[in-house]
């Protein structure tokens, strides 16, 4: 990332002077800019050629002289000459911040493009040669601001007291966002109605796995309005980014081998931030109600009588189908699919299992990896044929997924490594029919290691 050669401040000028050497049409555009500001602007020129009297501004028509810098806060030099060249060289002396115009190396300073909304400012610089970045940045920039934001902010500002004594932290920013998206605010009524919802919610959302746009809409608005965004390991920074800027994060980190927090410490936590009135995104990896510990975090909300509200996301087997174009069901080959988890599986599982893929269900099994060789053997032991298909999918729906295809017996013969991340493994004649022409063999794994 590249640093900035500037730095974006904002200029005090009320009570002082904008001076404008230059009567031409350059100094006319730094005039446009200038007259958004309470400062006293003043046009010095010999020559004006063009027609300031819509503006308010006071127009000099004569030579520069020193003291026209007293008082002044900002120089625009718009003209080349004796009178550019006097007013650059006093205002060096002066120490007042000179810009002339077009003329980038003699310049303490640039204007930014700004969109006024008085008194909110919002200023878009560009460096080199990004101007035209920076004019599509500002139109977006404008479509998204509604035109009475400064009537707003103005209100806003005599409301603090109130607000502050009325509302708690997070009350006050749901009304803040209120008034700001209302055409017409009620504001006696919108204080009174956040005063009251002191509740806090907490939203199960799934987060997909692991890529910003398989996100859903609903997931990324939810992730704009919360307090706090309570997330597991598996989500990557990129979809916690599309959180709100300043929405506070807590990783709960639940790695495989490491439990940083419990899954009793997280009911706790989320408990404890929804009382505290705060709006919780639980934001968890795929689908929160596939392998999630949703359960459990449902019923310490119910429990406690804390609002909740679920939001599915995009859970890892059927990105990994995506990933693959495997039609998990196909008619006359594969008549359901089967979310399953090969950690921990008993016997009587297994049993079920082995029969379901064997009439033609495509199997998913969730964390899975590190003991799919032994799940594989012991499907074939409880009579899944050898030759059953398997597609393995490491990282799916990221741009750095990985995949291996073969049978239920060279997984079984336990020769392939795959690639760091999570992985589903898929079991069942389906996989066949999926496009598997990027995955490595599990055959040849097999071979390469003998
Ligand atoms: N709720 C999640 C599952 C969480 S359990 C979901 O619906 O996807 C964690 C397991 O999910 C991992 O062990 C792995 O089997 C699977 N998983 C999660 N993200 C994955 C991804 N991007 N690619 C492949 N498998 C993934």
């Amino acid at each position: 990332m590249g640093a900035l050669t500037t730095f974006p401040v904002s200029v005090k000028v009320e009570g002082k002077r904008i001076v404008i050497v230059g009567g031409g049409l350059e100094a006319l555009n730094k005039a446009r800019l200038a007259i958004k500001t309470t400062a006293s602007v003043v046009i010095i020129s010999r020559t004006i050629t063009e027609d300031f009297s819509a503006f308010p501004v006071a127009v000099h028509a004569r030579p520069f002289t020193a003291s026209d810098l007293v008082d002044a806060a900002l120089v625009f030099v718009a003209e080349h000459g004796p009178d550019g060249e006097a007013a650059k060289l006093a205002a060096r002396e002066a120490g007042v911040p000179l810009n002339v115009v077009d003329v980038p190396a003699e310049c303490d300073f640039y204007t930014p493009s700004i969109i006024d909304r008085a008194p909110v400012s919002i200023a878009i610089s560009s460096e080199g040669d990004a101007p035209v970045l920076a004019r599509l940045v500002r139109a977006r920039i404008e479509a998204m601001l509604s035109p009475n934001l400064g009537a707003v902010a103005r209100l806003a500002g005599s409301l603090r007291d109130r607000v502050a004594t009325l509302l708690s932290k997070p009350q006050a920013r749901r009304f803040y966002e209120d008034l700001v998206t209302a055409t017409d605010p009620n504001v006696e009524g919108l204080l009174a109605a956040h005063a009251t919802d002191a509740a806090g919610i907490v939203w199960l959302i799934g987060a997909g796995p692991g890529v910003e746009d398989l996100l859903t809409l609903r997931a990324q608005r939810l992730l704009q309005e919360a307090d706090v965004i309570v997330h597991d390991y598996l989500v990557p920074d990129a979809v916690i980014e599309m959180g709100r800027r300043d929405a506070e994060r807590i990783s709960v980190g639940k790695k495989k081998g490491h439990h940083s927090f419990t899954q009793a410490q997280i009911n706790a936590l989320i408990v404890r931030l929804a009382r505290e009135g705060k709006r919780v995104a639980r934001l968890k990896s795929g689908d929160p109600m596939v392998f999630g510990r949703a359960g459990e975090e449902i019923a310490a909300l119910r429990k406690a009588g804390v609002a909740y509200a679920i939001v599915p996301g995009v859970s890892a087997a059927l990105a990994a189908a995506a990933d693959t174009a495997t039609p998990v069901t196909l008619r006359k080959v594969s008549s359901g699919f089967v979310f399953a988890t090969a950690h921990g599986a008993d016997s009587e599982e297994l049993d079920h299992w082995a029969s379901l893929a064997g009439s033609g269900l495509t199997l998913a099994l969730y964390m899975g990896k590190s003991i799919a060789a032994p799940v594989a053997g012991k499907l074939m032991q409880r009579g899944l044929a050898a030759a059953t298909p398997v597609g393995i999918v490491v990282n799916a729906g990221r741009s750095d997924r990985s995949f291996h295809r073969g049978t239920v017996g060279d997984l079984a013969a336990g020769s392939a490594s795959f690639a760091d991340g999570p992985a589903i493994i898929f079991i069942g004649a389906a996989v066949a029919a999926g496009d598997w022409q990027d995955a490595a063999s599990l055959a040849q794994a097999q071979f390469k290691v003998a």
